[in-house]
């Protein structure tokens, strides 16, 4: 009887040792369904882009001469759920084995070990053959701290694993160059030209709207943007390497409302579909250093968000789900304000960055972390309805990196396991990191008043109402110090204010 193999639709390695040879004994299973469409709304882009590269693998395989069994979404036989198609596809091909893949979200690892539990089939898990480090890496490095500085885990990380390293020192004399990262770009050089290949999925986009699937963004089905394969993706990591990334680091924090990428390698993807392995990746960013066409602050950068902060987060993750999902440290709980699903609002950093989101389904870290992040946070948005907004929204948004990246990073939900003080600023962060606030119907400069920017009263009545958990923050002092040399009608007027935009979000 043959084995069948469940391949998820973030599982795109052909790569993987189950693909070495072709066996008659083993069939793979790819299935769109329901189940992955509804779990939240997600961003039109992502639904069709995730399709069409499982229709590409599968595609793949058979060349190869692999056997595969694949469920369309509109498959009359399709029962949109993982466990009534997996019963049904057993008793299909008779199957006297069932094989899977680790899965990253915690929700289909706890799906799929209850229903192998259940299955009188022997069921196997195995390692999906793509990160650094296993599930509980981090928390064992971690062990018994408090807080997890992402740093020690990097450096753990590079020596382990001896990338950027002279022995065991790091080469250039300094781990981290995240000094030399934070300018903002002049309009010059160019931003590069998009490196990502375009495809015509206009059919498919009609199959996935007649089924019924509900998404929101613009699906640009006639030429959707992303790899969908590992050639696409190889090709895109080479156009990056020679266009963007000598200047990545440079730019890394730049927000500009001239270019919407800047120089970013809109990589993510091809790398949480894993169409790329982070290793080849990395390894193509340390090469391009040692062969002198990169410096090493734009390398040591880049390779630090991949080896560093993907692995961290997903440690993370694995280490808090359930309960993570839940976080909400600071008891922040006012809705979404409307525009989050339209870009419709007067603060032009937000209507900016919402609206490329909702336009390309990809903002870069900045915009993420600094204007929609920052702003969700000071206005005291509820953090699990944030999390559901980016993890629908974005092409890369998976919940193992999106979740530790949304309540911890970025809302401070975690009560700071992540991030050593929240990511929060006032109008002036942003103005020197990009050209936002220029023409904004909101001033910059202004605390208080109808056209003062929403980020200045919000700023510092955030820090005022987390006083008592956040006022012994060493890296906090100077703001506190601030806040106490403010004379007391100051304060007020600033609470007032930040009172009265609390419950107006809806019309910013
Ligand atoms: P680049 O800037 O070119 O970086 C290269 C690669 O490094 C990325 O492709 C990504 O794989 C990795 N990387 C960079 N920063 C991070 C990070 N903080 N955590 C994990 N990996 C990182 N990333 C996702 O992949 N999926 C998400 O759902 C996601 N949600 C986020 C939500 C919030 C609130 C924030 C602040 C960040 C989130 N990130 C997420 C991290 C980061 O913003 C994206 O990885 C990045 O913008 C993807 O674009 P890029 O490929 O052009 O990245």
């Amino acid at each position: 009887a043959p084995t069948l193999r469940l391949i998820l639709g973030d599982q795109l390695n052909p790569l993987h040792s189950w693909f070495a040879a072709p066996s008659d004994d083993v069939i793979h299973v790819l299935i769109e369904m329901r189940q992955e469409t509804d779990y939240v709304l997600h961003h039109a882009q992502k639904i069709l882009a995730i399709f069409a590269a499982m229709r590409a693998f599968a595609g793949q395989l058979r060349e190869a001469g692999h056997r595969v069994h694949y469920v369309a979404i509109d498959n009359p036989s399709n029962r949109q759920t993982l466990p009534a198609n997996l019963d049904a596809l057993i008793v299909a091909h008779g199957a006297g084995a069932f094989e899977y893949q680790q899965p990253d979200e915690w929700r289909l690892d706890a799906q799929l070990a209850d229903y192998a539990r259940g299955l009188s089939i022997p069921a196997r898990m195995v390692d999906s053959e793509h990160f650094y480090t296993t599930r509980s890496e981090a928390a064992e490095l971690f062990e018994g701290r408090k807080q997890w500085l992402m740093e020690h885990f990097y450096r753990a990380m590079r020596r382990r694993h001896q990338v950027l390293l002279e022995g065991d020192k790091p080469v250039g004399g300094q781990w981290n160059f995240d000094h030399d990262n934070r300018k903002p770009w002049p309009g010059t050089p160019a931003e590069p030209r998009d490196p990502r290949p375009r495809h015509d999925h206009s059919a498919l986009w009609q199959t996935i709207e007649a089924a019924g699937v509900a998404s929101f963004g613009n699906p640009q089905a006639g030429n959707l943007p992303w790899p969908l394969d590992r050639a696409e993706a190889l090709a895109q990591l080479d156009a990056f390497i020679t266009d963007a990334l000598p200047r990545f680091g440079d730019f890394q924090d730049a927000m500009s409302t001239r270019g919407w990428r800047l120089f970013h390698s809109l990589l993510s993807f091809a790398l949480n579909t894993k169409m790329l392995s982070p290793r080849e990746v990395v390894a193509r960013a340390e090469a391009a250093w040692q062969a002198g066409q990169v410096p090493l602050a734009a390398a040591e950068g880049f390779i630090r968000q991949i080896l560093g902060w993907r692995e961290y987060v997903r440690g993370v993750y694995w280490a808090r789900m359930p309960a993570y999902a839940e976080a909400n440290a600071l008891g922040h709980d006012r809705p979404l304000p409307a525009w989050f699903w339209t870009g419709k609002t007067k603060m032009r950093c937000l209507a900016e960055s919402v609206g490329q989101s909702l336009e390309h389904a990809y903002a870069h870290h900045i915009q993420r972390l600094m204007v929609i992040g920052n702003f969700a946070l000071l206005a005291g948005l509820d953090p699990a309805e944030v999390h559901r907004w980016y993890l629908g929204i974005y092409i890369d948004a998976f919940e193992w990196v999106e979740l530790p990246n949304t309540v911890g990073m970025s809302q401070f939900a975690d009560g700071g396991l992540l991030a050593t003080k929240p990511y929060v600023s006032s109008a002036a962060y942003l103005d020197r990191m990009g050209d936002y606030c220029k023409g904004c119907h909101y001033d910059k400069k202004a605390r208080s008043g109808s056209h003062a920017c929403p980020f200045n009263a919000l700023y510092w009545d955030f820090f005022d109402r987390q006083r008592e958990r956040l006022g012994n923050n060493h890296r906090l002092g100077m703001v506190y110090r601030q806040l106490d040399k403010m004379e007391g009608n100051t304060l007020d007027a600033l609470r007032t204010q930040a009172a009265s935009l609390r419950e107006r979000l809806d019309s910013l």
